[in-house]
């Protein structure tokens, strides 16, 4: 039996790989990796550069551990759905294994290469993986998904196996004779055209361990009270290894389960709104598109390419918004809270459109991923499945003084405000005139209320139609 295993971006690890281990327990490998322009064209590589460094970055580790194992990673170019049947055929492989994807294009993908594959009668195997149970598995007891996260998170935790991660393939046979490519290294995030961010976080699945042992080791315990402490490095920073499989969800789940304490209810719970997102997303595709509440389509959203530049830059005169601007793309990640503070703001407070917010979300962050982003986006705009009601609007200065009480996070990343004092941090504009004039820090773009007034009034009249 000769498997060709199509690592996809998703699954860049050797451990806990099922199509790995199934290849490798009954026959010949192939290991593969197609270099597809979908991703990889500069001109569309230039357009996710923290991603795409963690991407080259876990190849390359993956490359690595392939041939510790004694195989090689095949890196090919071309679209993966003309490249994967042709060489399929070429070098006589029984079948294909992957993982799946839940997102809608690659489904396509998957329909497209399963149809090429099916015509010369290679069978495409796509394992589960990607969440902990396959989405649409998930079910209320009239058959359908679950519009409300409680009873999604329940039904979870009745179906949840125990969650055993594969080891790594004690070895890999040698790739058989006769299948070769020529030589495509991996590209260089110069060669596309990317200045290399020091601030990234290391991919790959032995940086990712390390993470992982020094979140249990560290800040399990702690989780269920630092998690929303943006001045605090309390959560795992797990997501980009997720995102990209450097980590399996199992191995996470299994990995924190067995070491327990009080943090693990917490953690295990954000892991299943992980889930519930891909599942909402593997339901209904067209919420990459459309609000989950149709009562959204059409809405009013404002032309203003001011607030939206501001929003971006870090120059709203919010300093938790500005913060997050920033770290966003300082070191393509934000905290999930200031996450949520500023895309509110965006959504809310300028009632600029979300989806521009989620399309730049998606560019900067390390971990963008669709189905996350998508549902993060949704719900702090309160258009999403079981959101943030729409008529309840986050204050960023509440949100400051709660979960940055000292403004330790706003002065790491909006460092005008070093000489801000405490008192002030979150509303520097009310700081005494000799201190603001140090400053150099923008005035509020909107005011609080009026924002408030403003959005309320608006959504009332296009939700109540
Ligand atoms: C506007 C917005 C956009 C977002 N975009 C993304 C995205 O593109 N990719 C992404 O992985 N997460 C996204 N999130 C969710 C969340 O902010 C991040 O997963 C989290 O901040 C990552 O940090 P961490 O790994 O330290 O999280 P931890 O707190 O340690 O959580 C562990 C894991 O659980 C998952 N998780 C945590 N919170 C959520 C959540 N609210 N929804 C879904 N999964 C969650 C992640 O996989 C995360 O790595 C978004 C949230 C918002 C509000």
């Amino acid at each position: 039996m000769r498997s060709l295993v199509w690592f996809r971006g998703k699954d860049l690890r050797a451990t806990d790989h099922a199509p790995l281990v199934e290849a490798a327990a009954s026959g010949e490998v192939v290991p593969l990796f197609v270099l597809d322009p979908f991703f990889f064209a500069p001109e569309r590589a230039r357009k996710l550069p923290h991603r795409m460094q963690f991407l080259l970055e876990s190849l390359r580790h993956l490359e690595a551990e392939v041939a510790r194992l004694g195989s090689r990673l095949l890196i090919v170019s071309g679209r993966s759905v003309e490249v994967v049947p042709r060489l399929a055929l070429q070098w006589r492989v029984d079948r294909v294994l992957a993982y799946r994807w839940s997102e809608p294009f690659g489904r396509e993908r998957d329909r497209r290469v399963a149809e090429a594959l099916g015509r010369e009668g290679i069978p495409f195997r796509l394992f589960e993986g990607e969440t902990l149970l396959p989405p649409g598995s998930v079910q209320t007891g009239q058959g359908g998904m679950f519009r409300v996260f409680t009873p999604f998170a329940r039904a979870c935790a009745a179906q949840l196996g125990p969650q055993a991660p594969l080891a790594v393939p004690a070895a890999l046979p040698p790739l058989p004779a006769g299948v070769a490519t020529p030589e495509v290294p991996l590209p260089s995030l110069e060669a596309l055209g990317l200045v290399p961010n020091p601030r990234i976080q290391p991919g790959g699945e032995q940086p990712a361990r390390i993470r992982l042992a020094a979140f249990l080791e560290d800040r399990l315990d702690r989780y269920h009270m630092d998690r929303d402490r943006m001045d605090r490095p309390g959560t795992s920073r797990l997501s980009a290894d997720l995102k990209f499989g450097t980590l399996s969800i199992r191995q996470v789940w299994r990995a924190v389960s067995e070491h327990g304490g009080p943090g693990v209810p917490s953690f295990l719970n954000e892991l299943v709104w992980r889930e519930f997102s891909h599942h909402l997303l593997w339901t209904w595709p067209e919420l990459l598109e459309r609000p989950f509440r149709p009562a959204f389509v059409g809405f009013p959203w404002r032309e203003d390419p001011n607030a939206w530049e501001a929003w971006c830059a870090g120059r709203t005169g919010y300093p938790v918004v500005d913060a997050a601007a920033r770290q966003l793309w300082g070191e393509g990640f934000v905290h999930n809270r200031a996450r949520m503070v500023a895309a509110s703001f965006l959504a809310k407070h300028l009632m600029v459109d979300w989806r521009l917010g989620e399309a730049h979300y998606l560019a900067w962050l390390t971990d963008g991923d669709w189905a996350q982003n998508s549902a993060g986006w949704q719900w702090s705009a309160g258009c999403g499945c079981d959101a943030q009601p729409w008529f309840r609007m986050f204050n960023p200065v509440a949100q400051g003084l709660t979960f940055d009480p000292d403004g330790a996070y706003v002065k790491r990343w909006v460092p005008e405000l070093e000489g801000c004092p405490v008192a002030f941090i979150h509303t520097p504009w009310k700081a005494p005139k000799p201190v603001r004039v140090r400053l150099d820090y923008p005035d509020p773009i909107v005011d609080h209320a009026f924002a408030r007034e403003r959005f309320l009034a608006t959504a009332k009249v296009h939700l109540g139609r």
